[in-house]
């Protein structure tokens, strides 16, 4: 399957007059259409909901478009919790899913009455400590163990991952949290990241629906709901298969008629958590040429760089590239490769490469290049290393109109937490200067 960017390069040029690149930008349509589908899928389930995790990105503006819809968010720390309780979320909109979790954390989550996810059975005395009493709606994290594996393969390693709770701490929690007075329990797992296919989801159903069922019985306790987090991925190569989402959760659907109706247990609710699914698709990274080098290998300098967007220095992650080309220029979009590039960024570190070794259209300075699928873990995975400062968000809206969601960062940005000394306010001073 071709990538194509949800802009036109006429389009492009035109935003790029308003909004000096680079910018990540975002499909408002494309997020609507998405969660329309999501909530369709799901409509079997009548307590359905989908926790949109924070973390995956945080500006509130395009978690607001998610909210209309009834989606709640789901945080992992004190910082996330309060965008929620900004937009007015508070009680069974927030899952709070952290881990290693500091008291502060748990105590705005106490205070907000988010859905506690506790992800080790010591963080139940230590939340009674340090937040105060149990809530009456819990959930619990569960780990088990050893690989995860489905028909095509073993997916991750959670034997090896610090999440969650064993089999046998789960009912120990469960039952410990019924002694101080919690009545209604979630169960909740996260077994592998960015799963391109449609097993994912009904594997990790069938798994939960059984434990709920068996620990309902074992430990005499009400089981409201399922939480199958995220991992739902995306095609972020041409050449995958996107997940199809109405079979996803058909075959969820399925899984729950097999286990949990003949348990009397269809009242429960299904939650997810899924963040790169409701996201990545619908944001890119536009950024522009700017030079071009001829050593050993080809080199396109785009304006860009690893702080915008980390995951090919941190994972090799594969992020597909469009040249768009530039006003008063051809269409570059639908050009066959010619030349084979490495996209670099400025940083002061060899990994600061969007591509390597990629197949491209010719680029020239000043071409407007697409760089796909960084909606979800882009923006917010940025930092400030070679004291390169994090750009803008751009909504294209619905209408075709441009709205800024987050303005580029300024020297004085970055220079703020200096502010305690002599120094650092000349910096700021200095920083506010130039912006
Ligand atoms: C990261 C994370 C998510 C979202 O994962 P995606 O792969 O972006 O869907 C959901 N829940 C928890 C607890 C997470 O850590």
């Amino acid at each position: 399957m071709v990538k194509h960017p949800f802009v036109t390069k006429d389009q492009l040029v035109e935003i790029a007059e308003h909004y000096p690149t680079p910018f990540h930008l975002y499909d408002e349509a494309g997020i609507r259409r998405n969660v329309e589908a999501v909530l369709d899928a799901f409509s079997w389930n009548p307590g359905f909901k989908e926790y949109f995790a924070v973390k995956a990105n945080p500006n509130p503006r395009l978690i607001s478009i998610l909210a209309e819809y009834g989606c709640g968010v789901d945080c992992s720390s004190a910082t996330e919790l309060m965008i929620a309780e900004t937009l007015g979320m508070r009680g069974h909109d927030i899952m709070f899913s952290s881990n290693d979790t500091p008291a502060e954390d748990f105590r705005l989550a106490r205070e907000l009455d988010a859905i506690v996810n506790f992800d080790d059975i010591t963080h139940i005395e230590f939340f009674e400590q340090v937040a105060g009493h149990i809530p009456k709606t819990v959930s619990c994290r569960f780990n088990p163990g050893g690989l995860f594996q489905l028909a095509n393969g073993i997916m991750d390693n959670p034997g090896d991952s610090k999440y969650g709770m064993t089999r046998e701490q789960l009912g120990e929690a469960f039952s410990m949290l019924a002694a101080r007075g919690a009545e209604v329990f979630g169960i909740h797992a996260f077994l592998a990241s960015n799963t391109v296919t449609n097993e994912y989801y009904p594997s990790l159903a069938r798994i939960l629906f059984e434990l709920a069922r068996d620990l309902a019985r074992e430990r005499g306790v009400h089981i409201g709901f399922i939480n199958l987090s995220g991992g739902v991925g995306i095609p972020y190569r041409s050449d995958q298969q996107p997940n199809d989402i109405a079979q996803i959760g058909e075959g969820v659907r399925r899984a729950f008629e097999d286990i949990l109706v003949p348990a009397g247990m269809g009242d429960v609710a299904i939650f997810c958590e899924m963040g790169r699914f409701m996201m990545g698709p619908y944001g890119c990274l536009v950024t522009r040429a700017i030079h071009e080098k001829h050593i050993y290998k080809e080199y396109i300098g785009v304006d860009a760089n690893a702080c915008d967007l980390i995951r090919p220095a941190m994972y090799d992650a594969y992020h597909h590239i469009t040249v768009m080309g530039q006003a008063g220029g051809p269409d570059k979009s639908a050009w066959e490769p010619s030349r084979t590039y490495d996209i670099v960024g400025n940083l002061c570190e060899n990994n600061d490469k969007f591509a390597h070794d990629r197949a491209l259209p010719e680029i020239e300075r000043g071409d407007l290049l697409v760089i796909h699928d960084t909606g979800a873990h882009g923006y917010s995975m940025g930092y400030n290393y070679n004291g390169r400062l994090r750009h803008a968000e751009v909504l294209l809206r619905a209408d075709d109109t441009c709205e800024l969601i987050r303005r580029a960062e300024t020297p004085r940005d970055y220079f703020a937490t200096l502010d305690i000394t002599d120094l650092g306010r000349d910096l700021i001073a200095r920083g506010s200067n130039i912006a």
